[in-house]
């Protein structure tokens, strides 16, 4: 009991600080524990009202990650997970008291600094201080959040993924924490480069060009056809050393195990 006595007092005094407890769980993977442990501890939030640490970022501009320190509990999990976990030394805490902050080298922007935009610190932040920009672009949508298993199409190491989507609309990615290639790990790519899984100009049809030289809209038995008539006359023609493919351990496993049993 003395203990539990302890964390409430400690969970007042973070809380009396914040801008707010509840938030968007599109911020993070995370995102909702510090809620969670108010609840659970029945935590008096404006018991130790007073002076605030912690002031957002607004110049960072970049494209993935709200700062938004007014939430910022000082826990240091981001700086950690940074240079732990990815190897950047990216951000650190500057300060001491209600003046400490993270920040980065110079206490300059994201993209002046090492930071990779992995946006491991976004999933590891219990209070959705570090969030999602992309993701909190769906907020407004009224759809449930839902979490799908996949795995990360980039490359070879298979990462496993969460989609987040929202009615029909993917708006995000978590990576899986109990992903056997990544635990809980993501690049830049795996992260935030989702943008193309619905893009408009997606190619939705394989396209085989006519008699004229022009693409036009076919199935895939017709294009598949076409592909190995084509592969075929150059052997037949030039020998099977006519035909070769580049592989790399940054061609997804699924283009490998094809190639290798292609030539
Ligand atoms: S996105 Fe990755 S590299 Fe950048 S600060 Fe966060 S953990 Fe470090
Ligand atoms: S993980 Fe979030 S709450 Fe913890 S120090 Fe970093 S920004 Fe602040």
């Amino acid at each position: 009991p003395d203990i539990e006595r302890h964390r409430k007092t400690l969970l007042e005094m973070v809380a009396s600080e914040n801008r707010e407890i509840e938030v968007n769980p599109l911020r993070g993977y995370a995102s909702q524990e510090f809620s969670s442990l108010i609840e659970k501890y029945d935590v008096n939030q404006t018991r130790f009202l007073g002076e605030r640490s912690g002031c957002t970022f607004e110049d960072d501009d970049n494209p993935f990650i709200l700062r938004d320190y007014d939430l910022c509990i000082s826990c240091n999990r981001c700086v950690r997970v940074c240079a732990e976990r990815e190897g950047d030394y990216a951000i650190t805490i500057k300060g001491r008291g209600f003046d400490t902050q993270v920040t980065t080298e110079f206490d300059g922007v994201l993209k002046d600094s090492s930071c990779t935009f992995c946006g491991q610190c976004v999933q590891t932040c219990p209070t959705g201080a570090l969030a999602d920009r992309k993701a909190l672009r769906a907020a407004d949508l009224p759809e449930e959040i839902e979490k799908t298993r996949s795995i990360c199409p980039y490359c070879g190491v298979g990462c496993s993924v969460d989609l987040i989507s929202k009615g029909d609309k993917l708006v995000g990615i978590q990576p899986a924490m109990d992903g056997p290639a990544n635990k809980g790990a993501l690049c830049v790519k795996g992260q935030f480069a989702f943008d193309f899984v619905q893009h408009r100009d997606r190619l939705t049809r394989p396209l085989v060009r006519d008699r004229d030289g022009l693409l036009k809209e076919s199935d895939w038995d017709t294009a598949l056809d076409r592909a190995a008539e084509g592969f075929r006359s150059i052997v037949d023609e030039h020998g099977r050393h006519a035909v070769y493919a580049v592989a790399s351990g940054r061609t997804p496993s699924e283009a490998n195990y094809v190639i290798q049993k292609f030539i």
